[in-house]
């Protein structure tokens, strides 16, 4: 130690004596720096000094030049004593003027003439080659010429010679100028140059100081304190790392083994004294015991015994007793025959790296669970991953991708799908996307770089087994950390199953679960749409809705499960028919509805809508039997009729109301006039209702005429309205109205009992029992209490119910079960009414319901027996129906006889009744019982003749041809 110290005070003495060099340099330095600017200085100065001089001359020489030009003047213009001083003034002047002549011109007090003089006077006097000088010289020449002999005066001396001395002047003038310039710019320069010598004296000193003088001088102080206190600091150094490596060590000779010497850094370690004597080894283990079965100790014997390092981890409870991690390197010294002498154990405290240690794996396996959470959440969400850097053509996808879209991981360049590239190998996405999915991605992508915002699209792909996946892609933007955009990427996910489920809910709110065709929602929707672009655009469009005509029947008939069937192979024969471009739906029941959109006119329309009715009539099959469709269509054309959907239906159903009314299998397209009979319905609706408590209805009596006798069975009431103002109205115009609003219940009450009520007093009157016949519509089944109301009739007019006859027509057997009705007109039967069967053949008649259902008559309707006399064939029709008839055990009744001839057919078949304006037209009750002996006193006198004439037939016609 001794010897480094001396070397660091050698080292110290060696910079006291370069620094007291350095300080002398700069000393010299500055002096030197100091006496090049006096230098500089004076030389600039003392030239000032002799130019300042010959400026003070040549002003002077100036001066006298001018005043000897004025003496000359004045010695000139006087005389006598005057002159002489004048000439005395002038002779004064001139030798001034020759003095400092003199001295510009060979120097001061006539010593040789300096070089610089020479040069001044060279610049002064001829500046440009003026012989200044000479000048001078002859002019003081002439002076004293001039003071020498003033008689001489008026020579030539006077003019010639002060004429020069003006421009003599002036050229003095310039000449003491010129040298002024001339002298200012010296002085500027010898200046500049004094303070330029200044200036780089003064900069060579910093430099020197600043780049070697402090450095120097710095190392060299430094040097010196350095090493006075290195010795301590470097033990004071170890002492501190050890304390805030957390460290400590101790020591165990080989030669002294049950004792164990403790720094006092692992004293404080171990949270005890420190203790500045060798422990027993036990006194160590008891002040910091080891938690983990003496490992320190095992290690360090090991340690000893082979002299190979060491390293444990443990914890121990320390003196305080808190608990430590604590790592050990225990490692050995050997001495020089390599034997181990001591071994030393360095003991650090770890208890915070253990604890970020666990924190670390905590957060690892927090990271692991969470990745595994996300993977999870991805494979059940069908969730991949991909990316695709700018301006490469390659997409990346991660493993999920390949799963998801069901290729082969292994197989990856399939995946690096290539985008725009046709040529290399790879799929390339737009193969991969269906439709105009490939446009899409595309789209969406140049949206997400251009806003920034991510965005998601969804679209068809085909996966690799061929399949087609519904899929979301969600698309972002990745940016560098600069915020440069450097990728798009984002997720993509198979949402075939949602899709599908919502595929099938759309299935559900919009089309029919039985026929699979459109359903009201939808077909409104559209037909709302088509609307909106027949007003825009002017485009045609049709609305047809089609009304089966057998529905009831089929499924009456057949079950249920037949009419199903029925209603689906409708929908199947009208989607063929109508094609992809046209919507057909099933409004309910069996109703169906078409949208024609391809813009075909009136006549395709029809064509269409023709084939579509034939269709439909076309037998179905169900099991062994088989079932005939048909029905009516209503057409509405857009935007011809109108462009406003409900409109349009509207309109639509009142050409389905007229198609029907026309009879089966017929379609109507709207017209005005439809609309027109709407309202007057309407109308006729509304007066309806005010009508019965009016007394506008009344009830007419038409007769009806034994086959036989000829005499009046009976009557069948008909009703009229007298309307205010349009008259009288047909029944076959109000009785609808009135079923379709529900009038139709009040009006039969008062059928039946003014029927009742009359029929009674025309009993009361006549020989012969009188029946009467009441209408009575389908609707009154439906809807009212039919029963009660028959009852309270026959109670209230106390009519034997025999004579009264119920009509119905087979369209009460349309819309209700069989069974229903069969029990009412049983329990009529029962209070003792007849019954008849109205309208027979024009109907739903069916032999099945004929056979079971308890009628007591048939009336034929009017349209076979008219012509039934002239034509062969309609004969036999109505010989068909009449044999039908008896075989069923039903009286016959025909209608509508008019003419002689007609009648002789019926008789012919033997009808048990005829009725017809043959006998008369339906009278008020006023004329009524006229209208009876009338017939009967015909009859009468008939039968008679016809006894007469030994003809059996009851009715006798007057000749066959008439
Ligand atoms: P319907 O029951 O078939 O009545 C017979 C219709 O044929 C009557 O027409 C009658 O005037 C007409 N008629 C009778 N003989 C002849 C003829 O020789 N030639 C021609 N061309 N026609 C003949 P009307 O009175 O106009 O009644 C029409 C329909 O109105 C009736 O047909 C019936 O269904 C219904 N109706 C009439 N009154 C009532 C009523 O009080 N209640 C109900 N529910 N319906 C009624
Ligand atoms: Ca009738
Ligand atoms: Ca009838």
């Amino acid at each position: 130690m001794t010897k480094a110290e001396n070397e660091k005070r050698q080292q110290a003495s060696d910079v006291r004596r370069l620094m007291q060099r350095i300080h002398t340099m700069a000393a010299l330095l500055i002096a030197a720096s100091v006496l090049v600017g006096g230098f500089n200085m004076d030389r600039a100065l003392t030239n000032n000094a002799a130019d300042a001089e010959i400026i003070n001359i040549a002003g002077a020489q100036r001066m006298l030049s001018q005043r000897i030009a004025a003496l000359s003047l004045l010695v000139q213009d006087s005389r006598g004593k005057e002159q002489e001083r004048y000439l005395k003034a002038l002779d004064d002047a001139h030798s001034r003027m020759l003095n400092g002549h003199l001295f510009l011109t060979a120097g001061p007090n006539g010593q040789s003439t300096p070089a610089w003089t020479n040069s001044a006077l060279k610049a002064h006097y001829s500046p440009d080659g003026r012989d200044l000088d000479g000048r001078v010289t002859r002019f003081l020449t002439r002076t004293q010429q001039l003071i020498k002999a003033p008689q001489n005066l008026s020579g030539s001396f006077a003019v010639a010679d002060f004429t020069d001395l003006d421009a003599l002047l002036a050229d003095l003038d310039l000449a003491v100028s010129l040298y002024e310039t001339n002298a200012k710019r010296k002085i500027k320069t010898a200046e500049a140059l004094l303070k330029q010598s200044t200036l780089v004296a003064l900069i060579t000193l910093f430099f020197v100081a600043i780049f070697v003088f402090r450095p120097i001088a710095k190392t060299a102080s430094g040097a010196l304190k350095q090493s006075e206190s290195e010795l301590e600091e470097r033990s004071e150094l170890l002492s501190r790392s050890f304390n805030i490596a957390g460290m400590g060590y101790w020591l165990n000779r080989v030669d002294r083994p049950t004792e164990l010497w403790i720094s006092d850094e692992l004293a404080a370690l171990y949270r005890i004294e420190p203790v500045a004597r060798w422990l027993t080894l036990e006194e160590v283990k008891n002040l910091a015991q080891d938690q983990n079965n003496d490992v320190i100790s095992l290690a360090a014997r090991t340690c000893r015994d082979t002299g190979e390092p060491q390293y444990v981890e443990t914890c121990i409870k320390t003196g305080d007793g808190t608990l430590v991690d604590i790592c050990t390197s225990i490692a050995a010294k050997r001495d020089d025959t390599g034997a181990v002498e001591s071994i030393t154990g360095v003991v650090r405290d770890i208890t915070k790296e253990i604890e970020a240690r666990n924190t670390i794996h905590a957060t690892v396996e927090r990271l692991r669970q969470r990745t595994s959470d996300l993977r999870e959440a991805q494979e059940l969400g069908n969730i991949a991953l991909w990316r695709m850097p700018l301006g490469e053509r390659e997409m990346e996808l991660n493993e999920d991708a390949y799963q998801l879209m069901r290729y082969n991981f292994d197989d990856s360049d399939r995946y690096r799908s290539k985008i725009g590239d046709n040529s290399s190998k790879g799929t390339h996405l737009r193969a991969l996307c269906l439709g105009d999915s490939f446009e899409r991605i595309v789209e969406t992508s140049r949206e997400v770089f251009q806003t920034g915002k991510s965005a998601q699209v969804a679209i068809l792909a085909r996966r690799g087994d061929g399949t087609v996946a519904d899929l979301n892609v969600r698309i972002k933007l990745q940016r560098s950390p600069e915020g440069k955009p450097t990728a798009l990427f984002g997720t993509m996910q198979d949402i075939t199953e949602a899709k599908e489920a919502e595929r099938q809910l759309e299935q559900l709110a919009y089309y029919d679960h039985l026929t699979g065709l459109s359903n009201r929602t939808l077909f409104m929707r559209r037909l709302e749409a088509i609307c909106k672009d027949a007003r825009q655009s002017g485009s045609s469009y049709a609305l047809v809705l089609i009304d089966l005509d057998d529905f009831k029947e089929i499924n009456d008939g057949l079950g249920h499960q037949a009419g199903d069937d029925f209603l689906c192979e409708i929908g199947r024969r009208l989607s063929q028919l109508a094609g992809p471009r046209n919507l057909v739906a099933r409004l309910g029941g069996d109703e169906f509805a078409i949208l024609i959109s391809n813009q075909e006119t009136k006549e395709d329309v029809r064509r269409l809508v023709a084939a579509m009715l034939s269709s439909m009539a076309v037998p179905f099959r169900v099991g062994a039997a088989e079932a005939m469709g048909g029905g009516s269509a209503g057409i509405c054309m857009l935007p011809t009729h109108t462009a406003e959907a409900s409109e349009a239906l509207r309109f639509a159903d009142l050409a389905l109301y007229d198609a029907k009314e026309s009879g089966r299998n017929r379609l109507s397209f709207f017209d005005e006039a439809m609309s027109e009979k709407l309202q007057s319905r309407l109308s006729l609706s509304r007066d309806l209702r005010t009508a019965i408590a009016g007394g506008e209805l009344e009830t007419h009596f038409q007769p009806i005429v034994s086959g036989q006798s000829g005499e009046v069975l009976g009557f069948e009431t008909l009703m009229r309205w007298q309307h205010k103002e349009k008259g009288w109205i047909s029944p076959t115009e109000f009785i609808p109205i009135a079923e379709s609003s529900h009038l139709i219940g009040d009006i039969g009450a008062f059928a039946l009992k003014d029927a009742c009520r009359i029929a009674k007093t025309m009993n009361e009157t006549s020989s012969t029992p009188i029946e009467v016949a009441v209408n009575v519509s389908a609707a009154q089944l439906w809807h009212g209490d039919l029963e009660q109301m028959v009852a309270g009739a026959i109670e209230t007019s106390a009519l034997a119910p025999g004579l009264l006859c119920i009509e119905l027509t087979e369209s009460v057997f349309v819309g209700d079960s069989m069974e229903r009705v069969d029990a009412l007109l049983r329990r009529l039967k029962m209070r003792g009414v007849q019954l008849a069967l109205d309208d027979f053949g024009t109907g739903y008649s069916s032999l099945g319901y004929l056979n079971n259902l308890p009628f007591d008559k048939l009336k034929i309707d009017r349209s076979f027996v008219a012509g039934a006399d002239v034509s062969k064939k309609r004969f036999q029709v109505l010989e068909g129906i009449v044999s039908l008839a008896r075989g069923l055990g039903m009286k016959v009744v025909a209608e509508g006889v008019e003419t002689a001839s007609e009648l002789r057919a019926v008789t012919d078949l033997r009808c048990d009744a005829i009725q017809g304006f043959y006998f008369g037209k339906p009278s008020p009750e006023a004329q009524a019982l006229q209208v009876i002996q009338d017939i009967n006193a015909k009859a009468h006198t008939r039968n008679l003749q016809a006894r007469a004439a030994g003809d059996i037939a009851g009715i006798t016609l007057p000749a066959k041809s008439a």
